[in-house]
Parts: structure tokens; C-alpha cells; sequence
């Protein structure tokens, strides 16, 4: 059954996007079957991998409403093992229309419930806001992954998106876990993005991943060309931090699954950051 991971952060333009599509390509690139999940009426996700949302005639809106079957919106990407279920314009309508619906919050989970055995990973692609649409990608998922920005007001709305993570599992029927942040488009010669570095750390010490994905233009550059960053440029530097990352994922997920299977096991150190606190 798939782990379910799903990139949240109601910031705009905080590298949520980029880490969803790299991160999906590199899991898949080590052997992995994966769902790419566009959530975002944006559709910037599904345009990222070369796909004209335009031009499809269904997509996540169907399935989330009840119109279409997963299968029927899933389409093939060039990566071996990556398939992505695509978002059109639509999806923006489902955050209205599902608000009068009984159990409006579990029909994204209702939806996969159909392919969650044909995957080892799928990745949610969220939009920027805790609207419905984000919500119910909590509920389909295990975990949450926060990309951070190193910039000012990085850490201003964290604390809300903590609240609601927490707000979900203890309400809606979820044991959803935060697996961490990811600090994005970093430069070592900003001093304010060294400065948000340690900041955060003081805030989340054990819930932040050891890989820190730099700014590079090659990665705002991939997309244009509907290519990951590994399609785009796989020797860039920027290539080589989200193939880390996603091994650290990959291994932060497995440690919590031996831990979970081994409650003996002694707890984590601060140093192996499996244990994450929801405030
Ligand atoms: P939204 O909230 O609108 O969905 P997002 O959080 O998904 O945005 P992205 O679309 O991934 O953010 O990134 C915002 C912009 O920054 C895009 O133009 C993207 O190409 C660019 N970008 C993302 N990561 C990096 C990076 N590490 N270096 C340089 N540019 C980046
Ligand atoms: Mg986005």
C-alpha cells in the first residue's frame, strides 16, 4: 500500500511545486512506483511535467467529485515508474462545491482508496491555502512535508499550518505526522537566508531535513521546458539536492515504519529527527 506524502504550505511560491515534482521523480528513479497528485487548480504540477491542462477533458476535479475514476485521470510521464494524476482549471470549482457535501473532507482518500495498492508513493502537490482542497489532501495522507523558503517571513504561518495538521488528526479520523521541512531556494551568500537557516532550526530543531535545496536557476528553468530537474539538467546542482532528499525522506519514512513495528526500539535521538512534536 502506498505511503502517502503530501507537500503543504499555505505560502505562495515557496517551492512547494518544484519539491513535489523533483522529489516524486527521484523516488521513482530509485525503483519506486509513484503518483504525482496535482492538487492545485494552478496546474502547475501537471503543466511541469509537459502536460496542457487545457487540453484535458478530466482531471483530479472529476475524481474528487466522484465523476471519474482515478484510473481514467492518471497519465504516464517520461520518467519509468511516474504517473501523474493531472489538474485542470476545474479543481478550483470542487473547493465550493464540496462545502455543502456530507463527508466533504474524505473524498480525496475515497478517490485513492482505488490505486493506493498499485503505488509505493504518492505525492500531493497542495495549493497555497488551507482551503478544502488542502484539507482533504491531509486526510488521504500519512504524512506532511513543508517546504520553507529561506527568505524574511518564512517562519510567519507556520505555526497555523502546525495547528491545522494537528487540528485534522485529532478530528477527522487521521494519524497524519509532520515528516518535515525542507528549507528551499537557498543562497549561501545571502546572509538573511543563513539568518532564517537558524532560526528555524531554533524553532523546529528535530523536524528539519538535513538536505537543503539551493536557489538555482536551472530549476525555475525546468519547467518551461515541462521537464523535472532531473530530465532538465541531472549533473546541476541543484539535480543532485533533490535526488539527496529524496533518499532522506525515503530513509526518515523507513526508520518511523521500524520504529512503529519495533516499539522496543529505543527513542530517537534529536539527531535522527523521526520524532516530530505537533504543537
Ligand atoms: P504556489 O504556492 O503558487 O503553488 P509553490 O510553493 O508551488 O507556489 P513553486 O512553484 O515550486 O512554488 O516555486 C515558485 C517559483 O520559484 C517558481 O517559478 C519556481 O520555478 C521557482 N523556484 C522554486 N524552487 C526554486 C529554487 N530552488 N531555485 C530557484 N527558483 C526556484
Ligand atoms: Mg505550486
Amino acid at each position: 500500500m502506498a505511503t502517502i506524502i503530501a507537500i503543504v504550505n499555505q505560502k505562495g511560491g515557496v517551492g512547494k511545486t518544484t519539491t513535489a515534482v523533483n522529489l516524486a521523480t527521484y523516488i521513482a528513479q530509485r525503483g519506486n512506483y509513484v503518483l504525482m497528485m496535482d492538487m492545485d487548480p494552478q496546474a502547475n504540477a501537471t503543466s511541469g511535467f509537459g502536460i496542457d491542462h487545457r487540453s484535458l477533458d478530466k482531471g483530479m476535479y472529476e475524481a474528487v467529485i466522484g465523476a471519474a475514476s482515478m484510473r481514467d485521470v492518471i497519465c504516464t510521464t517520461e520518467h519509468t515508474g511516474l504517473t501523474i494524476a493531472p489538474a485542470t482549471m476545474q479543481l478550483a470549482g470542487a473547493s465550493v462545491e464540496l462545502v455543502p457535501v456530507d463527508g466533504r473532507e474524505y473524498k480525496l482518500r475515497e478517490a485513492l482508496a482505488e490505486v493506493r495498492n498499485d503505488y509505493d508513493y504518492i505525492i500531493i502537490d497542495c495549493p497555497p491555502s488551507l482551503g478544502l482542497l488542502t484539507i482533504n489532501s491531509l486526510v488521504a495522507s500519512d504524512y506532511v512535508l513543508i517546504p520553507v523558503q529561506a527568505e524574511y517571513y518564512a517562519l510567519e504561518g507556520l505555526g497555523q499550518l502546525v495547528q491545522t495538521i494537528g487540528l485534522v488528526r485529532d478530528n477527522l479520523d487521521s494519524q497524519i505526522g509532520i515528516l518535515g521541512a525542507v528549507i528551499t531556494m537557498f543562497d549561501t551568500r545571502n546572509r538573511l537566508s543563513n539568518q532564517v537557516m537558524m532560526e528555524l532550526y531554533k524553532y523546529f530543531p528535530e523536524t528539519i531535513f538535513r538536505t537543503v535545496i539551493p536557489r538555482s536557476i536551472r530549476l525555475a528553468e525546468a519547467p518551461s521546458h515541462g521537464k523535472s530537474i532531473l530530465g532538465y539538467d541531472p549533473a546541476s546542482k541543484a539535480a543532485r539536492s533533490y535526488e539527496r532528499l529524496a533518499e532522506e525522506v525515503l530513509d526518515v519514512i523507513e526508520r518511523k515504519l521500524t520504529q512503529l513495528y519495533h516499539p522496543t526500539t529505543a527513542a530517537p535521538t534529536a539527531a535522527q529527527r523521526v520524532h516530530i512534536p505537533i504543537a
